[in-house]
């Protein structure tokens, strides 16, 4: 069960503040009124905080690809060093806050994570790069879940992705504050195993095997890393029903050929996309409890964080 809000970072005007260069806001009301339910939302405007004043000369990314500078557009003022002084300070105030992700707003100079444009007079071909506070957040936060809001907006099931990531990278976080050893990430992995198989079932053997040797200089860190980038993956309806057939794998010696039919009926439903995913779901969910199957009820993917349900439940369609 969460006991505290997931810490998470957002670019101020996604929340409704009205920083931008022109003085208006971008807020997005999902953003900024519906994720604050679950999450301690942290307000981040670098241009603003770094003392670039509202409204503020538009400015953009010029030069170089591994190093642009911020310049004002028109009055051609180069304020790099004024945001990287900025970078500094905040992310030391950040790190003790913690946060597990970042939503940042995309095509901006300072907060794009990528795709923003760089203007370079020597180059011949469109370049882009990400915007440098958030090319800063990424360096100093590497396990965070960082998307832009352009991403959440494109489809539902990125925004369901990016919830479940989140409630994962809290989980990693609180393991490696308050346990960090070997000794408990095999338990650790044990309670993931379905959730990782849900994203990639190759991921899932090769951080068991990292689980398994987890007393070994470099695995619990190793371990981190994976975790989050097979959980970027976006899962699959193959895969579901791949995990789904496993979880079921647990039950079918013990079932009569009638409750194995109900069970089939609805997994073809979920394959054929004629039944939610919630459905095949729901049947292993209350066999798991009936049966009294101790392995599977501490499955995060079979029995989320109810905060977690609960987040779900508030996505806008
Ligand atoms: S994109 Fe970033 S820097 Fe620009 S107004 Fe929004 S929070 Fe501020």
């Amino acid at each position: 069960m969460q006991e505290s809000k997931i810490p998470l970072g957002v670019s101020a005007c996604l929340l409704g503040f009205p920083v931008r260069y022109d003085g208006q806001d971008k807020r997005i009301p999902w953003i900024s009124d519906g994720l604050s339910q679950t999450f301690d939302v942290i307000a981040v405007c670098p241009e603003t905080q770094a003392g670039l004043g509202v409204p503020r000369p538009p400015m953009r990314l010029e030069g170089e690809c591994h190093s642009p500078q911020l310049i004002t557009i028109a009055t051609r003022q180069d304020v790099t060093s004024r945001m990287a002084a900025f970078c500094t300070s905040e992310l030391s105030r950040l790190v003790l806050m913690q946060p597990c992700g970042f939503i940042f707003k995309s095509r901006s100079p300072s907060c794009g994570v990528d795709g923003v444009p760089i203007f370079n007079p020597q180059s011949t071909e469109p370049q882009t790069g990400s915007g440098l506070f958030a090319s800063a957040f990424c360096q100093a936060f590497p396990l965070a879940v960082v998307v832009e809001e352009s991403y959440l907006l494109a489809d539902v099931i990125h925004r369901h992705h990016f919830i479940e990531r989140m409630f994962v990278a809290h989980r990693w976080q609180r393991f490696h504050q308050e346990d960090g050893g070997g000794a408990g990430l095999m338990a650790f992995h044990a309670r993931h195993k379905f959730q990782i198989m849900f994203h990639d079932r190759e991921a899932m053997r090769n951080l068991g095997r990292l689980a398994a040797n987890a007393g070994k200089p470099g695995c619990v860190a190793d371990y981190g890393q994976g975790l989050m980038r097979a959980l970027a993956k976006p899962a699959t309806v193959a895969l579901a029903v791949d995990c789904m057939m496993h979880l079921f794998g647990f039950f079918k010696k013990e079932l009569t050929s009638r409750q194995k039919k109900t069970f089939f009926q609805l997994l073809e439903g979920y394959r054929h996309g004629e039944r939610p995913r919630r459905d095949p779901m729901a049947w292993l969910q209350n066999q798991a409890q009936h049966d009294e199957k101790s392995y599977l009820l501490q499955q995060w993917f079979l029995f989320p964080d109810p905060c977690e349900v609960a987040a779900h439940a508030h996505i806008p369609l």
